[in-house]
C-alpha cells in the first residue's frame, strides 16, 4: 500500500520552472478536460483525477508551499513530517487534503469555473448540508441594464434522485457499508521515509471515499443519486446595474443535503455593447456626425438618447470634438435617485467628391478671406512664424 506519490509538476503536466501563469493554463486545461460533466462514461476516474489535480495545483499556486514542495517533496505536507519539514514552517496537511472525515469539495471548484455545479457524489458523515453556491452569467441588453428588466432564466441545477430518494440504490434496495474502509470512505497508508513515519490519508479506492457501494445502481440516476433538473427562476434586475455586477438570489443554488438549505445563485451581469452608445458609470456617450456648414451656421439635428430621438441645438460654429451635454438622459443610479448625462460628441465631417460647382464656391468662400472666420488658425500661424525667424 506504499504507494509513492505522484510528482505535482507531471500531474499538472509542467516542469519544475513553470511561472504561475503558466501553472494556472495547465490547471484551467486539465479541469476541463476531467470535469465530470465531460466524462460521462467514467465519471469516478474523471473525480479521482480531478481531485489529483486540485491538490497539486493548490500547493503549487502558492509561493511558500512551492518552495517547500520543491525542497521537501511530498513530505513537507503530511503530518509527523519530522523536524526536517517542520523546522521551515510547514503547514497543516489538514489545509489542502481536508482531513479525515471531510475531504475535498468539488462542486464549489466547478461552480467557479463552469458556471454550473456537479456536486461530488461523496457524501458527509450525517448531519445537514447546505448545497453549493452557483454562478449563472447572464448576457443583457444595454438599455435593459439602464432601465431594469425583470426576467426567468433557466438555471441546472442536480437534484436528490426521486426514484431513489438520493441514495443511488435501485427501488427496494440500499447503499451498503463498504467493506475495505468500512464506511469510513478513507483508507490509512504508513510509510517510512528520512523524516520520520509518514501517515497518509486518502480516500478509499473501492467506495471512491463515499463510505458506501451501490449493488444495483438506481435505474434512473445510474446510481449518483442526482438528477439534472433545469429550475425556471424569475429575476429581477434593477436599474442600473454594470458590467461585474452580480445578484444574490437566495435559495437559488444547489439543493442541500440531510435537510441542510438550498445555496444560493450568483447572477453575474454583462452587458452587450450598444451600437450607439458606451457608459461610463452612469453617463453615457455618443458620438454624431453633422457637415461643415451645420457647424458654421448652426443647426437642430436628431440626437439619439436611450429614451428616443430628442432635438438637439448645435450651436453656430462648433468645432470638431465640441462635447455638447443633454442633462438627465444618462443611467439610472444603482440603489438611488437621479440619472446620469448624456455626453454628444460632435464630429465635422469634411465634404469629399465635390462637384466643380461646389469647388468653386469653397475657392470663392476662401478667397473672401478666411482670417477672421479661423481665429485659431491665424493664432497657430504666427507662432509658428516666430519659430522659424
Ligand atoms: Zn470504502
Ligand atoms: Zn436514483
Amino acid at each position: 500500500m506504499a504507494d509513492k506519490p505522484k510528482d505535482l509538476y507531471e500531474i499538472l503536466g509542467v516542469n519544475k520552472n513553470a511561472t504561475d501563469d503558466e501553472l494556472k493554463k495547465a490547471y484551467k486545461k486539465l479541469a476541463k478536460k476531467y470535469h465530470p460533466d465531460l466524462n460521462r462514461d467514467d465519471p469516478k476516474t474523471a473525480e479521482a483525477k480531478m481531485k489529483e489535480i486540485n491538490v497539486a495545483y493548490d500547493i503549487l499556486k502558492d509561493p511558500q508551499k512551492r518552495a517547500q514542495y520543491d525542497q521537501f517533496g511530498h513530505a513537507a505536507f503530511q503530518p509527523g513530517g519530522g523536524g526536517g519539514a517542520g523546522s521551515t514552517g510547514g503547514f497543516d496537511f489538514n489545509d489542502i487534503f481536508g482531513g479525515g472525515a471531510g475531504g475535498f469539495d468539488m462542486g464549489d471548484i466547478f461552480d467557479q469555473f463552469f458556471g454550473g455545479g456537479r456536486r461530488s457524489s461523496r457524501t458527509r458523515q450525517a448531519g445537514p448540508e447546505r448545497g453549493a453556491d452557483l454562478r449563472y452569467d447572464l448576457t443583457i441588453s444595454f438599455e435593459d441594464a439602464a432601465f431594469g428588466k425583470e426576467m426567468d432564466i433557466k438555471v441546472p441545477r442536480d437534484e436528490n434522485c426521486t426514484e431513489c430518494d438520493g441514495t443511488g440504490a435501485a427501488k427496494g434496495t440500499s447503499p451498503e457499508t463498504c467493506p475495505d474502509c468500512h464506511g469510513s470512505g478513507m483508507r490509512q497508508t504508513t510509510t517510512r521515509t528520512p523524516f520520520g513515519m509518514i501517515s497518509n490519508a486518502r480516500p478509499c479506492d473501492r467506495c471512491h471515499g463515499t463510505g458506501k457501494i451501490i449493488k444495483t445502481p438506481c435505474s434512473h440516476c445510474h446510481g449518483s443519486g442526482k438528477t439534472r433538473v433545469e429550475r425556471q427562476i424569475h429575476i429581477n434586475i434593477p436599474k442600473g446595474v454594470d458590467n461585474g455586477n452580480r445578484l444574490r438570489i437566495a435559495n437559488g443554488g444547489q439543493q442541500g443535503t440531510r435537510g441542510g438549505a438550498d445555496g444560493d445563485l450568483y447572477v453575474y451581469i454583462n452587458i452587450k455593447p450598444h451600437p450607439i452608445f458606451t457608459r461610463d458609470g452612469i453617463d453615457v456617450h455618443c458620438e454624431i456626425p453633422i457637415t461643415f456648414v451645420q457647424a458654421a451656421l448652426g443647426a437642430t439635428v436628431d440626437a439619439p438618447t436611450l429614451d428616443g430621438r430628442i432635438d438637439l441645438k448645435i450651436p453656430e460654429g462648433t468645432q470638431s470634438g465640441t462635447i455638447l451635454k443633454i442633462r438627465g438622459r444618462g443611467i439610472q443610479k444603482l440603489r438611488g435617485e437621479g440619472r446620469g448625462d448624456e455626453f454628444v460628441k460632435i464630429k465635422v465631417l469634411t465634404p469629399k467628391n465635390l462637384s466643380a460647382y461646389q469647388r468653386k464656391l469653397l475657392q470663392d468662400f476662401e478667397k473672401g478671406g478666411s482670417e477672421n472666420n479661423n481665429p485659431e488658425q491665424k493664432s497657430f500661424l504666427d507662432k509658428l512664424k516666430g519659430l522659424f525667424n
